[in-house]
């Protein structure tokens, strides 16, 4: 695997020259195509609810946003999305909601239990900050994998942005921990851009990747929402003059380039924050410089736009067919194949690099 010093790392990631940059960006690729091969991976995603009582300062479900209209789809809802997501090919559903209480842990692993039996899915789930006893009883009905960003691995920024639920809640990065020795495939990853992150604190979020081995990384770009207290200025976390990160979509590429070199077996998306800001050719982007798993939404259109993280969110309108559709195009154009299966961390490690092989791997392999 690719040794990279600490000192290149933050010159990656300050880098600003074009030609430069496609090094970085080819690297990647090259990795990604050895480790992880040319399937890119879909996972349906269905937003269930909006409903949250945490108060994360940068994101627009933070329970003091009044202005929102508050949603929580039903489970005949719910399994309505998993049969479509098993219709239109997919792999895998990601069930991801705010921290709603109203949730309650039995009837969570009810619909796990329900997907589990009646459908081949592979079922992430994307749920927060829940106690050890949930988490294990979802892992009990079935769920594969969880999704807990821990957003930035800066302690004092994180403490910041995202005030603790109580005195004693948990760090999201102990969660993490426990989700592994629970048997889950786990997913982590932050936002670039966050005022009062700097290139050291974007350093840092790649080691933690690493030294949490982690089998899904999520990156996208902080995206300011103005119904929050850090989207509208009125929280101005401390930098140090000329480190201050930016939220742009050349900064996110080269937070998923670097983290590809770093951890070359991980399951990477192209996120839909970065097709946000660009909404030609984010989605594309990302898959060019090291992502190799896309998330087409399934969430019904009248719940799509009440689910707002930031605003402007990409592909807000689009029926989940219509979603499909694109995102399979956009594959192929990109000369990539769609994944079939749950895409877990590693299955696609014995079929890296064989798929549509080049002439000079195909002489490697016959040597
Ligand atoms: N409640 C769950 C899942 C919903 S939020 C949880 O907290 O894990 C999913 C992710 O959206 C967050 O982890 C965060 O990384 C991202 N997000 C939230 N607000 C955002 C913003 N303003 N810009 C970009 N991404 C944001």
């Amino acid at each position: 695997m690719a040794e990279i010093s600490e000192r290149e790392i933050l010159d990656w990631l300050r880098e600003r020259d074009p030609s430069r940059l496609r090094e970085l960006y080819a690297w990647a690729d090259r990795v990604r195509k050895e480790h992880v091969g040319d399937a890119i991976h879909l996972r349906g995603l269905i937003e269930f609810s909006s409903h949250c009582i945490r108060q994360c300062m940068y994101c627009g479900l933070r329970q003091a946003n009044s202005s929102l209209t508050r949603y929580r789809m039903s489970r005949e809802e719910i399994l309505g999305c998993a049969r479509q997501a098993v219709s239109l090919g997919y792999g895998t559903v990601v069930m991801q909601a705010g921290e709603d209480d109203a949730l309650t842990a039995e009837w969570i692993a009810e619909i796990v239990g329900w997907i589990k039996r009646e459908t081949p899915l592979a079922v992430t789930l994307s749920l927060g900050e829940r106690t050890a006893a949930e988490l294990a009883l979802w892992r009990e009905a079935g769920a594969d994998r969880y999704l807990l960003r821990f957003e930035t691995s800066d302690e004092k920024l994180y403490r910041a942005i995202h005030p603790r639920r109580s005195p004693d809640g948990p760090d999201r990065i102990a969660l993490l921990r426990e989700l592994r020795q629970l048997g889950y495939e786990i997913g982590g990853g932050v936002m670039v851009g966050i005022p009062g992150q700097s290139y050291e604190c974007l350093a840092g979020d790649l080691r933690t990747f690493r030294a949490l081995d982690l089998d899904m990384i999520g990156i996208g770009p902080y995206i300011a929402h103005p119904m929050t207290p850090l989207g509208s200025g009125q929280l101005r976390p401390p930098v140090a003059p000329g480190e201050q990160t930016d939220g742009s979509e050349e900064m996110t590429c080269k937070m998923v380039a670097l983290a590809r070199i770093l951890c070359p077996t991980a399951n990477i998306p192209s996120t839909t924050a970065l097709a946000t800001i660009d909404k030609a050719n984010g989605r594309k982007q990302g898959l060019l410089v090291g992502a190799n798993v896309v998330m087409p939404n399934l969430t019904p259109v009248q719940y799509r736009r009440l689910y707002e993280i930031y605003p402007a969110k990409a592909c807000i309108d689009e029926k989940p067919v219509d979603c499909n559709q694109c995102l399979r195009g956009q594959i192929h154009s990109l000369g990539r194949l769609v994944g079939t299966g749950p895409g877990s961390r590693g299955e696609a490690e014995e079929f890296a690099g064989l798929i549509e092989p080049s002439d000079s791997q195909l002489v490697q392999v016959q040597a």
